[in-house]
């Protein structure tokens, strides 16, 4: 009696062909603000693959909703503080809540995400000789006694205040980084992104951009908070995408500035390009704020041929619509 032989196995060669053509693409945070727009434009990439991990602190299903069950798509409830174990050829580090009340809401989990979760990001990019890009922030700048900050500037962080679970917790994220880099071989990208705006902004996150647009869509005076001439350089999202993924391409492993350097302080940001007739509510700040932040891009321009489009008076009334339609507020 002969058995039927099963058929026989698909040639490894025809599997090969299509991993070399297809790139995966692990997004930590993905479902987060920056990290949804990320996966917009990797998406519009035939050729890509996008894997999101997200265990939802901050971020929603609802950024990604137009790519649930598309083929080339994945979503993934997990926290990188465990270990993660997936295959994949880049991973795009963002996981980190970014507003300074969701980090500060619980500063130990903060810390475990910038320091275990990258640690652990960076076991599986050993494991399966992935490139990785770690999304640090200017607050490695801390309350920068140097102006603009150039990436040399080795930063005036206060290593015991309430903001150092995550500027710390990203200084250490980004010495890990260049240790796996030194000690295994791993391929690295660090960026330093200055605050960043637009549509999909958690409309109660407490950022400057994300409340002034907010209260003045609900008829609310703006909270400036002490002495409002602190400043800050604003960012559009579709400009600071654009960055990373010239970053992630290019050959330069960082760390490298990406923002606007368009400076403005918050009375001007609440005055001059919120609503001059505005009522203005002076309130106390938080400790620790950065009296100055902006950014020297010089590296950005020359080695990623990059610089940011959109200026902030093109960029805000974009925004200012995503929130009246979530806000459900029509314009008059
Ligand atoms: P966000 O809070 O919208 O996104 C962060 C995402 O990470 C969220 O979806 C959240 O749910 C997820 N997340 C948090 N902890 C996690 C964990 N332990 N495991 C899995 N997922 C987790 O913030 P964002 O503004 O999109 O920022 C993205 C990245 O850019 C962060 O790393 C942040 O530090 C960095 N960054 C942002 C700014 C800015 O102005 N937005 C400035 C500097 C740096
Ligand atoms: N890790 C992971 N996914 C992998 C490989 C490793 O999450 O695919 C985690 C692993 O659990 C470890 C961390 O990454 O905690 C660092 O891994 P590495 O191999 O560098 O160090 P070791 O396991 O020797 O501590
Ligand atoms: N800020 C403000 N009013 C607000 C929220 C923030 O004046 O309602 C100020 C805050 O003091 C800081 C700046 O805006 O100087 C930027 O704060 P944000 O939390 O947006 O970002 P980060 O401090 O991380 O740069």
């Amino acid at each position: 009696q002969t058995t039927a032989k099963p058929p026989p196995l698909p040639s490894p060669l025809r599997f090969s062909k299509y991993f070399q053509a297809n790139t995966r693409i692990l997004v930590t945070g993905g479902a987060g603000f920056i990290g949804s727009h990320l996966v917009d434009k990797l998406m519009e990439n035939e050729k890509n693959e996008v894997i999101v991990v997200d265990n939802f602190f901050t971020g929603s299903k609802d950024n990604l909703r137009k790519w649930i069950d598309h083929p080339r798509f994945e979503l993934i409830r997990h926290d990188i503080t465990q270990p993660l174990l997936v295959e994949v050829d880049k991973i795009y580090h963002l996981a980190c809540p970014a507003s300074p009340i969701f980090y500060k809401y619980n500063p130990v989990k903060t810390i475990k995400t910038n320091v275990i979760g990258t640690l652990n990001m960076l076991g599986l990019a050993k494991r399966v000789g992935a490139r990785i890009l770690l999304t640090s922030t200017s607050e490695v700048y801390g309350d920068p006694l140097t102006h603009p900050q150039p990436e040399t500037y080795w930063g005036n962080v206060n290593p015991i205040g309430v903001r150092s679970c995550y500027d710390e917790g990203k200084r250490v994220a980004e010495t890990l980084m260049y240790d796996y880099h030194r000690q295994h071989g791993i391929e690295i990208r660090i960026a330093r992104i200055f605050n960043t705006y637009g549509p999909r902004m958690n409309i109660d996150d407490g950022r400057v951009v994300s409340n002034f647009i907010a209260q003045a869509l609900r008829g609310e005076p703006l909270t400036v908070q002490k002495p409002g001439t602190q400043t800050r350089s604003f960012c559009y999202v579709s400009d600071m995408v654009d960055g990373l993924i010239c970053l992630m391409e290019g050959k330069n492993t960082g760390p490298i500035n990406i923002g606007n350097p368009g400076e403005f302080t918050m009375v001007e940001l609440a005055k001059t390009l919120i609503n001059p007739e505005v009522e203005i509510n002076m309130v106390e700040n938080t400790p620790d704020d950065p009296r100055q932040r902006k950014p020297d891009i010089t590296k950005a321009k020359e080695l990623l041929d990059w610089q940011p489009r959109v200026t902030l008076r093109d960029g805000l009334p974009l925004m200012e619509d995503d929130f009246r339609s979530r806000l459900g507020i029509s314009k008059r």
